[in-house]
């Protein structure tokens, strides 16, 4: 059966592609494989255009390093905004999941928490809307034309993604909440200093909050922390 890519979501990926040249695309897709074949997903074409092509009206964008360098973070919440703002895309039909969350036109593109078995770490997944004057829109989505990346900016409080060889007061942050969070474990130094002992407890939190378990300190993992 013939099918093929929506439109714009083909412009989306192109303006992605040329703002993070070197992203990591291992989690990125569009066609459905056959786990999705089973169930009705908009990664099947099962949406029909004028010429009887199926269209795929979804695409998965890795978010890059377990999931926790914010380029995934950052594309959800560009297209969020543009929704609230009636992208022509972002009709009926059309939603974003990132990180737990899904929002789409029903709840007039605010976040609410999704609970499907898929929590979207790995990957941003976006659906575009049902008709083909949404779904064929070739408006830009204003990505491209580089300025900053997603990496620290994204970070709650402007706080700098760190990592195994970081120092500084963020550091210090984490291992004070860490050893908030953990009081039975062996106690961090709360030294600023982001060694193997801190390294093995972000780990740790990481895979018990289901993030992607990178030992990466970057948006999702901040935010977890701070928010409890
Ligand atoms: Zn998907």
């Amino acid at each position: 059966m013939a099918y093929r890519l929506a439109r714009c979501l083909a412009v989306l990926r192109d303006e992605v592609n040329a703002r993070w040249p070197g992203r990591d695309k291992a989690s990125d897709g569009w066609i459905g494989d056959p786990a999705h074949a089973s169930r009705k997903s908009d990664h099947n074409p099962w949406v029909k255009d004028s010429n009887g092509v199926g269209v795929v009206r979804a695409y998965d964008f890795d978010s890059g390093h377990g999931g926790d360098t914010g380029i995934g973070l950052h594309i959800a919440e560009h297209v969020r905004t543009l929704g609230q703002r009636g992208h022509p895309a972002l009709g009926n039909g059309s939603y974003v999941i990132s990180a737990r969350r899904i929002a789409s036109p029903a709840s007039g593109w605010s976040w609410r928490t999704y609970t499907g078995t898929n929590p979207h770490v790995n990957h941003t997944h976006i659906s575009v809307s049902l008709t083909q004057s949404g779904y064929d829109a070739t408006q830009g989505w204003g990505l491209s034309g580089g300025g900053p990346g997603p990496g620290p900016g994204t970070n709650p409080g402007g706080r700098p993604t760190i990592r195994r060889g970081s120092t500084g007061p963020a550091v210090a942050e984490v291992q004070r909440i860490l050893n908030a969070w953990y009081p039975k474990l062996a106690r961090l130094a709360t030294d600023g200093v982001f060694g193997p002992a801190t390294h093995a407890r972000v780990v740790y939190m990481q895979q018990r909050a289901g993030l992607g378990a990178d030992g990466i300190v970057g948006p999702l993992t901040w935010r977890k922390l701070l928010g409890g």
